[in-house]
């Protein structure tokens, strides 16, 4: 019969004993003595668990939530400020972590731990936690594009109605050389060219092309995509929140 083992924490350095003998040492502190312990069970006994005075084990990661503050880098990534985030204590290792991992333990309770300190979990629970994690980052990474698409899209709204508001230009019709083609103009727009002579071409087709030109140079001088033309979006940003946000839901 095997015998059980027991887990003894001195000054810095935990031990493993089973029948009164040390079998392993780890450096630990007090607080993460057992799953120290743990680790150097899984080790040396592949998988086998402490059963006596362990801690409940995880069975289930349910939800990872990173609650620091990102800054975006001069590069266009996203950075956490450390120190940021909310502290939680472990209920773990005791440790506050500002990434809090939700986990259901074998005893049916929930905690909230750290996922810095699940890396001595099973391998099914860290690929649970590195998953929810995974998306946790892509939605929030979602969340800031969107807010940053809904503002260009709003500066462009507002140059759109500017230039809306704007006194058109006269619109003139010159030929480009002897037998060349006429070119349209509004004010200083960018020019709108036809080949068939003004007064059998689609004259006021020929005019709302070339106050389109130029009401799309003043977009641009407001720094804008052109007046028909508003910022495109780099997804359905709304599908792909939802989509995320029933994931991390199932
Ligand atoms: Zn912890």
């Amino acid at each position: 019969m095997t015998q059980p083992y027991e887990v003894h924490w001195s000054r810095g350095v935990v031990s493993l004993r089973q029948g009164g003998r040390s079998i392993a040492r780890a450096p630990s502190t007090n607080r993460d003595a057992m799953a120290v312990a743990r680790q150097i069970l899984r080790q040396r006994h592949k998988g086998e668990c402490l059963t006596e005075n362990a801690q409940p084990r995880i069975v289930k990661v349910l939800s990872v939530r990173d609650t620091r503050v990102y800054e975006e880098m001069p590069d266009g990534t996203w950075k956490p400020i450390p120190g940021s985030g909310v502290e939680h204590q472990c209920d773990r290792c005791g440790r506050t972590h500002e990434v809090h991992a939700e986990v259901l333990l074998d005893t049916g309770k929930r905690a909230i731990v750290g996922t810095s300190c699940m890396r001595a979990e099973s391998p099914e629970i860290i690929r649970q936690m590195l998953s929810l994690q995974r998306r946790q980052r892509r939605l929030a990474e979602l969340q800031r594009d969107k807010a940053r698409y809904d503002a260009a899209r709003a500066a462009w709204l507002r140059a759109r109605s500017i230039v809306a508001a704007m006194p058109v230009p006269e619109v003139t019709v010159t030929r480009q050389g002897e037998g060349g083609r006429w070119e349209y103009r509004c004010g200083d727009g960018y020019p709108c060219w036809s080949h068939v002579p003004p007064e059998i071409d689609d004259y006021e087709q020929r005019r709302r092309c070339a106050i389109d030109a130029w009401r799309d140079k003043k977009m641009r001088e407001l720094g804008q995509t052109p007046f028909y033309y508003p910022p495109e979006p780099k997804c359905n940003f709304e599908k792909e929140i939802a989509r995320i946000t029933r994931q991390l839901a199932g």
